[in-house]
């Protein structure tokens, strides 16, 4: 099994001709809640490629956390350690989007930014048998760092996907990851650089791997996918796919990544997979609901 540990949000979109400017009072086209969050939109992937998942996180005592549980109950998601925080709002993410597709987004981390080492020990019960750990930057650092290490003295491999962006974070947590995988602006964060081709993310690899992590796999979006690992290093492009909406590649890529892992299938085939996974999440709208099942990218890889 996989375990995710991270950030349970409901989305709140709005769509809109224009963005208000401050002060301003408009009418909007269209409203929708849609489950979201890097951490459940991960559990989600992983879940679609029918590997059994288990989530650690919080939700608030609201509709939008009955709504949140249940709907990663339908994905299959092992929810049973996902507390229900009677002190907090579930975590939420206002999204206003225009004709352009420019966007205001405000996350409010309510129940996710509660979550801290009670939830670790929660989690330490999967960690028997687990075959990976996945962890974003939506929930607390210290919470992260702490799972982090758990896994790692478990024995448990640690997948980071260090998401939304941070600059700076403890070496100690670079020393329990196994596998980091950033996009090209959040690899650009880490290592103080600009990272946008092979290339350059062989440079920020090296940077990495000088920080303790093991394996490095750099997401170039529709460019493709560059890898290191203390062996050997190489470049995946990406698939050709009619992109419609990347919303939750990265975390189907994740998803994908993970999955293959859980199976055994060496690290290139695993990002085979979570490209492929990726690619196809690119080509529908939305998060959670653009995630593809197991036949379907089983299908897309064997054209
Ligand atoms: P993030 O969503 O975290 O910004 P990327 O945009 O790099 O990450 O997307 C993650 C992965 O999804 C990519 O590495 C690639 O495998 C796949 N992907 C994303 N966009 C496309 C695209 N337009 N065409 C093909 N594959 C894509």
């Amino acid at each position: 099994h996989v375990i995710i540990f991270g950030s349970i949000n409901m989305d709140l979109v709005a769509r809109t001709p224009t963005l208000p400017v401050p002060g301003e009072t408009l009418l909007g086209y269209s409203f929708a809640t849609v489950p979201g969050g890097k951490g459940a939109n991960q559990a989600v992937a992983v879940a679609r490629l029918n590997i059994p998942t288990v989530m650690v996180g919080r939700v608030g005592s609201d509709g939008f956390g009955q709504e949140l549980l249940s709907s990663l109950q339908t994905a299959s998601v092992d929810t049973t350690d996902v507390l229900v925080d009677d002190s907090q709002h579930s975590g939420v993410a206002m999204i206003a989007v225009d004709d352009h597709s420019e966007n205001h987004i405000i996350v409010i981390p309510g129940a996710n930014g509660q979550v801290d080492a009670t939830d670790v020990d929660r989690l330490s019960r999967h960690l028997p048998g687990a075959a990976a750990l996945l962890l974003q930057f939506e929930i607390p650092l210290p919470a992260v760092l702490a799972a982090a290490k758990a896994a790692h003295h478990a024995g448990v491999r640690v997948i980071l996907d260090p998401a939304p962006a941070l600059s700076d974070f403890s070496t100690e947590l670079y020393s329990y990851v196994s596998i980091i995988t950033p996009n090209a602006i959040e690899a650009a964060h880490l290592v103080g650089f600009s990272v946008d081709d092979p290339s350059t993310a062989a440079q920020a690899a090296t940077v990495l791997h000088q920080r303790g992590v093991e394996t490095v796999v750099i997401k170039l979006g529709a460019k493709g996918v560059f890898c290191a690992t203390p062996e050997e290093s190489f470049f995946i492009p990406a698939f050709h796919v009619k992109a419609v909406d990347t919303v939750a590649a990265g975390d189907a890529f994740n998803g994908g990544l993970s999955a293959a892992l859980a199976e055994g299938l060496p690290i290139r085939q695993a990002i085979t997979w979570g490209a492929a996974t990726g690619a196809l999440a690119a080509t529908k709208s939305g998060a959670q609901s653009s995630l593809p099942d197991r036949a379907t990218v089983e299908a897309f890889l064997s054209t």
